[in-house]
């Protein structure tokens, strides 16, 4: 098409207004925060908007459990120490995605092995995991990237058959959906970042859900300085973090997610739009979207440009 639109051609800026500001806010996110500070139950037991939280995330991703963190690395490193992930294990995940995926696992001297990524998705490979297979393999991590779904259920097939946990970062994938199912909880536990850049933030905060109790249990022990849920509040029975999100953050967030179903589906909109517009330009190669991933997230619009024009 019109490649004289393309502003590296020196063509006619196709905006001229400045882009909306980053997160959206508003009255709900106030009000949720003055009802936070008043409750002056800002941190420790007996909350009301984090346990609010934990649920509505966990329901949206069709998990059991939600257990809420500081962050989306710190919990990546919960998960793996949580699924039995010791100093020297190996843990497979794709070599294209955000330094964290791979620190998470190196901040306990785990070690990541790179499998690498499909060129026209971006995401872990399933045909290149079983060769990194060894017997001290432990872990799958599967990074939903720019909020596509990975292919959960080969990966899942693969896990299964060499009896690996396998982790889904679904740092930036909150809403994506794998064959009509919400990401996150399909592998065995899923991390989930509130960082300042991703489709649902407070500015930093993390969480991890899952379907399993024991993962659960073990994954809320880790991130409370060791503490048994439901136990006594000295009763510590392992050595762990305190890895807690504060009330506030918790607040923001929960005004955030009323947000969360109609940014989503503007997201889906104004990615299809951009991506009929770009697959008619011949230099530029879009992703290839599979029939099971159902909701991408669209964290990140990616696109690949022909290396000429990536040089000029
Ligand atoms: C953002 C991100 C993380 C880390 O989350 P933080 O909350 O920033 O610590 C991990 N993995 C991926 C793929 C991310 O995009």
């Amino acid at each position: 098409m019109k490649t004289d639109l393309l502003a590296c051609d020196g063509g006619k800026p196709v905006r001229a207004a400045e882009f909306p500001l980053w997160p959206v806010f508003g009255e709900t996110e106030e009000r949720l925060l003055l009802e936070a500070l008043r409750s002056g139950k800002w941190g420790g037991a007996n909350r009301s908007k984090l346990p609010e939280l934990e649920e509505k995330i966990a329901a949206l991703h069709g998990a059991k459990h939600g257990i809420t963190m500081v962050n989306g690395t710190l919990s990546l490193t919960v998960a793996l120490k949580a699924a039995g992930v010791q100093p020297g294990d190996e843990v497979i995940m794709p070599s294209y995605t955000f330094i964290a995926t791979a620190t998470s696992a190196l901040l306990f001297g785990a070690i990541p092995v790179f499998a690498d990524v499909e060129p026209d998705t971006l995401l872990l490979d399933p045909e290149r995991i079983e060769r990194l297979v060894t017997p001290r393999t432990k872990a799958i991590v599967a990074v939903h990237i720019a909020g596509a779904p990975a292919d959960m259920t080969r990966l899942k097939a693969i896990a299964v058959r060499h009896g690996l946990v396998l982790i889904e970062d679904s740092a930036q994938a909150i809403g994506a959906e794998w064959d009509g199912k919400p990401v996150g909880a399909l592998g065995d536990i899923g991390s989930i970042s509130f960082q300042s850049s991703k489709n649902l933030t407070a500015g930093e905060g993390g969480m991890l859900i899952t379907n399993d109790d024991k993962l659960a249990d073990a994954a809320w022990s880790l991130a409370n300085v060791g503490r048994v849920r439901g136990g006594e509040w000295y009763q510590h029975e392992r050595i762990g973090w305190n890895l807690r999100m504060t009330e506030f953050q918790a607040a923001v967030l929960l005004g955030q997610l009323t947000r969360l179903e109609e940014q989503l589906r503007h997201r889906e909109r104004n990615a299809e739009l951009l991506t009929q517009l770009l697959e008619e330009i011949e230099d530029i190669g879009v992703m290839r979207r599979g029939l099971l991933q159902t909701r991408h997230a669209y964290h990140l619009y990616m696109f690949r440009l022909a290396p000429e024009l990536a040089d000029r």
